[in-house]
Order: structure tokens, then C-alpha cells, then sequence
């Protein structure tokens, strides 16, 4: 149920199937030999086959084709030994040819499927309908010049891959997971940089409503979202105003719309445009791509360990939940992190799942707050491992810890130094902590009396004033035993 959303008067399910651009890492172009460099000066990489030229002919890249099929071994799919490049022909001011060449009634790569990971250890399988191979189109620069719209041509001709999903998404979060779990497989893979602000991974939102159990909706398309955050906000906006057109009486009309990033609405662009709308035809210039099946092996014995595998492997080796291996090996920089410090000291290896932890909680905050990777963290994994060995170790409390790895993230420091400059070495000493308490149980008779008198919450005081005292380095379950046993004494 709570997949549901609650209108005024039903309760509504949503229905989504996402098309994802992935730009394929590759040095040039699908059809050219311009580079593919992003940033670089407006016209500055492009060909005369990129810029349309009469006469100019097409000749594929096979690097692009075969990181096409290492995506669609990648994503579990069947890799069609034969597929046809089409013509799709629409007018637009920065698509010179007039058509984009693309992939319609035979892909290269056919139906497949994704599995994303729930924090509950559940998990779910997204199906893929097919990936197909094709250009992308130059870019409208409409914020140069007041009165005219200049258009850059470097992106023309850049190899996308298409990759389209069954509508089985269900939820805002579930599309966010499907579109990480793509990126990251992507990203292993080495065939897209994954770089969503960059534009290399981008998604058309396809969503409907329908009440639970009946037929699928009409839907509607929310076109070029660069962001999960985009593509959350976008879905859920998307979902209420059909809502409320349906709750009304109304019908939703197939629209393609566009995300306002700063309203954070969606408004129509145009009026769903039918397949037959593109004119489809198979493109001249170009013979049907036919891959031998030795080709595909040889593709295949060059993929490398994959999130999923590397998932297994953790949940194997160090008994860690699903949830927690899912979240560690979705960049192969987090799981080289987790690798690195937990090998760096022998004892670690008692502590996997407090590793996790202080990695995608402690850790992962502090980059994010301060717009860090985990590539450029100012805390190495060997000097995070040094940090858990000494929380583990009971050196230092958890809660000290804390403090030690925010001074970490600022200094550079690391955790042994840290804790040595400033003394932050856990008080374990008996006796020190009872001068401690005897202190506290004087200075507070009143409340003692009380606590004794059955008020057993003061004990969190007499906790505190003590944690205090020591500035928070007391052992806590020393501290505590103490403490109790203090104050029965007295009763
Ligand atoms: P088109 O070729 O017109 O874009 P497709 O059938 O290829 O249409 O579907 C495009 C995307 O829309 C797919 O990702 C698919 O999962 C999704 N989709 C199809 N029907 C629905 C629906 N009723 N609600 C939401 N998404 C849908
Ligand atoms: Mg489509």
C-alpha cells in the first residue's frame, strides 16, 4: 500500500518507464572521426559529416558498437546479431541533416533487465526493452545573444546509447535506484563517464497514473532530465497535476512535456508525436550491422567484475545486508574506499559493518556538505580505517569519533594524531571515572534523593554532568556500571 498516493477520492498508483541517454565513452564520433571532448570552444570539433555537408557519407565506429554490446552484456540483454541504422527525420535548427541516424525496428541490443536494491533487503528487477545506438544533435545556446539563438555543433553526431525500460517502475525512489543502478553498471562497464551534470546520462520520464489493479493510463513524456533529484521532483509533480485532472472528470492528453528546474513544473512542449510522424527508413549510407557471434564472446570474456557480482561478493565474504553491499559497490570508487581501509588494518576485518557505516553515513555527509567526491576526500580510507580501529579498539568513544573525523576532513590530520594532540584518549581508568562521579553525586544531593526515591530518568543526568566532566571521554559502559553501582550503594 504505501506505493499508493492518496488523491481526494482514490488512491492512485503511478506507472513509469524511463528512456535513458547514456553517451557513449568513446574519443570520437558514431559516424565521424571529430572528438567527443566536452567544454571545449563552440564548432571546434566538427566534421563536415557532423555538420551535414552535402555529399558527406557515414562510416560507423566499431569502438562505439562494441561498447554498445559490452552495455547490453552488461545489462543482462540479448545482443541482436543483426540491426539497422534508420533515418528519423525531424526539422530542428541544431540538427543539420535533418534526420538523426538512430536505431527503430532492429536494435542492437534487445530485451534485458536491471535489479535495484531496497534498504528493507528486498529487491526488484526492472525489465529493459531494448538499447539502441544513435547520434545525438548539436546544442541551441539561447542565453548568448538577445535577439538570436547560436547553435554548437560539437555535440552533433556524438554516439548515444538509447536504453528504454518496460514501464515497471512505481515509484519516485524506484526510478531514482533504476537510474543509479544504470549509471553505475554503465560506469564499471567504462562505457559512459556516468556525468549526469554534464549531460553524458540523461532520462525521458515516461509516467501514468491508474488506480490500483485497472489498465494502464495515457502517459505522459517528461523529456531531458539531467538529475535524480530533477527526475523525483519532476515524477511527482507530473503524477498530482494527472491526478487532479482525472479526479476532476478530465483525461489526460499524451503530451511531451518540459521540467522547469526553478518552478520545479512541468509544462506541454508538443503534442505526443507518433512514430510515423519521424518518417522511419533505413539509411542508405549505411549496410545493416551484422556482429558475429565469436565477436560478442570476445566482447564478453572483456567484461569486468560488475556492481551485482561485486555485491555478492561482499555479502559473501564480510556477512554485510544487501542494502549495505548495494550501496558500497554502486561506484567502484566507494567499494575501493571500503577495500582500502578495511585491509589496512588486520583487525578491521571483525569490524566490516561499522566500516560501511562510518563510510556511507559519517563520511559521505561530510563530502556532501562539502560538494566533495569520494575521490578528492580529504580522508584517505587508510587513515578512515586508523579512525574505526581506534573507535573499535575503545580508545576513543564513537561520539569522540565524530569530532575526530570532521577535524580529519579540515586538517588532513590523521585520526592517531588528531586524538594525541588533543587528548581525546578514552578515560577507561576505574578509579579516575569514580573520582568522577563521587564529584557529580555531591554536587547534586538533591537529584540523588530523588533517583533514589524512584525517579530512575535522573540517571541520563548523572550521566551527562559525568560525560561533562570528562568531556565526553569517559567510557560510557564503565561510566555507567560505576554510577549504578554508586548509587545503590548509598539507598
Ligand atoms: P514511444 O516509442 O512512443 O516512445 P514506447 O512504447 O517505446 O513509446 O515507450 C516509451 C516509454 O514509455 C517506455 O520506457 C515505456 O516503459 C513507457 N511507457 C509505456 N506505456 C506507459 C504508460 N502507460 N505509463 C507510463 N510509462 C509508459
Ligand atoms: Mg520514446
Amino acid at each position: 500500500m504505501d506505493n499508493l498516493i492518496k488523491g481526494d477520492k482514490h488512491y492512485w498508483e503511478m506507472v513509469i518507464g524511463l528512456e535513458v541517454h547514456a553517451q557513449v565513452k568513446s574519443n570520437s564520433k558514431l559516424f565521424s572521426s571529430s572528438s567527443t571532448k566536452f567544454g571545449s570552444s563552440p564548432n571546434s570539433q566538427v566534421s563536415l559529416v557532423d555538420a551535414a555537408m552535402p555529399g558527406m557519407l557515414p562510416v560507423i565506429n566499431k569502438y562505439c558498437v562494441e561498447q554498445a554490446v559490452k552495455t547490453g552484456i552488461g545489462l543482462n540483454a540479448k545482443i541482436n546479431n543483426y540491426s539497422v541504422f534508420d533515418r528519423k527525420n525531424y526539422f530542428y535548427a541544431d540538427l543539420p541533416q535533418g534526420y538523426q541516424i538512430s536505431q527503430y525496428k532492429y536494435p542492437i541490443v534487445g530485451e534485458g533487465k536491471v535489479t535495484i536494491d531496497f534498504k528493507d533487503g528486498t529487491s526488484k528487477d526492472i525489465r529493459i526493452v531494448r538499447l539502441h545506438l544513435e547520434q545525438d544533435a548539436g546544442k541551441s545556446l539561447h542565453d548568448q545573444n538577445p535577439s538570436k539563438t547560436y547553435v554548437d555543433l560539437n555535440r552533433s553526431g556524438v554516439a548515444l546509447m538509447e536504453i528504454v525500460s518496460e514501464p515497471d517502475i512505481r515509484t519516485p525512489e524506484e526510478a531514482g535506484m533504476y537510474i543509479s543502478k544504470i549509471r553505475s553498471i554503465l560506469m564499471y562497464l567504462d562505457t559512459c563517464d556516468g556525468n549526469m551534470q554534464e549531460g553524458s546520462l540523461r532520462a525521458d520520464v515516461n509516467i501514468s497514473v491508474r488506480k490500483p489493479g485497472e489498465e494502464y493510463g495515457t502517459r505522459c513524456e517528461i523529456k531531458n532530465l539531467n538529475s535524480i533529484k530533477f527526475i523525483k521532483q519532476a515524477i511527482n509533480y507530473e503524477a498530482k497535476r494527472q491526478i487532479e485532472i482525472l479526479e476532476s472528470g478530465g483525461t489526460i492528453e499524451q503530451n511531451t512535456m518540459l521540467f522547469n528546474t526553478a518552478t520545479g513544473k512541468t509544462r506541454p512542449m508538443r503534442n505526443k508525436e507518433e512514430a510515423h510522424d519521424y518518417r522511419y527508413f533505413p539509411d542508405p549510407d549505411l549496410l545493416p550491422l551484422k556482429i558475429p557471434e565469436d565477436d560478442i564472446k570476445l566482447i564478453q570474456s572483456s567484461i569486468p567484475e560488475l556492481p551485482d557480482d561485486l555485491k555478492n561478493k561482499f555479502i559473501e565474504t564480510f556477512k554485510l545486508s544487501n542494502y549495505d553491499a548495494s550501496v558500497l559497490t554502486a561506484e567502484k570508487q566507494t567499494s575501493d574506499y571500503f577495500n582500502d581501509a578495511i585491509n589496512s588494518d588486520p583487525d578491521l576485518k571483525n569490524f566490516p559493518k561499522i566500516i560501511v557505516n562510518w563510510i556511507t553515513s559519517e563520511l559521505f555527509s561530510l563530502l556532501n556538505k562539502n560538494n566533495l567526491d569520494l575521490k578528492n576526500s580529504p580522508v584517505s580510507a587508510k587513515n578512515l580505517g586508523q579512525l574505526v580501529k581506534l573507535i573499535t579498539s575503545n580508545e576513543i568513544s564513537g561520539k569522540i569519533g565524530k569530532d575526530v573525523l570532521e577535524e580529519m576532513f579540515t586538517s588532513r590530520k590523521s585520526a592517531r594524531e588528531i586524538v594525541n594532540e588533543k587528548g581525546l584518549k578514552q578515560v577507561t581508568d576505574q578509579g579516575e571515572i569514580e573520582k568522577v562521579i563521587e564529584k557529580v553525586i555531591s554536587e547534586n544531593s538533591k537529584m540523588v534523593q530523588e533517583y533514589l526515591g524512584g525517579k530512575d530518568k535522573l540517571l541520563g543526568f548523572f550521566v551527562g554532568q559525568a560525560m561533562k566532566e570528562t568531556k565526553g571521554k569517559a567510557n560510557p559502559k564503565i561510566l555507567n556500571d560505576i554510577l549504578k553501582s554508586k548509587l545503590i550503594k548509598k539507598n
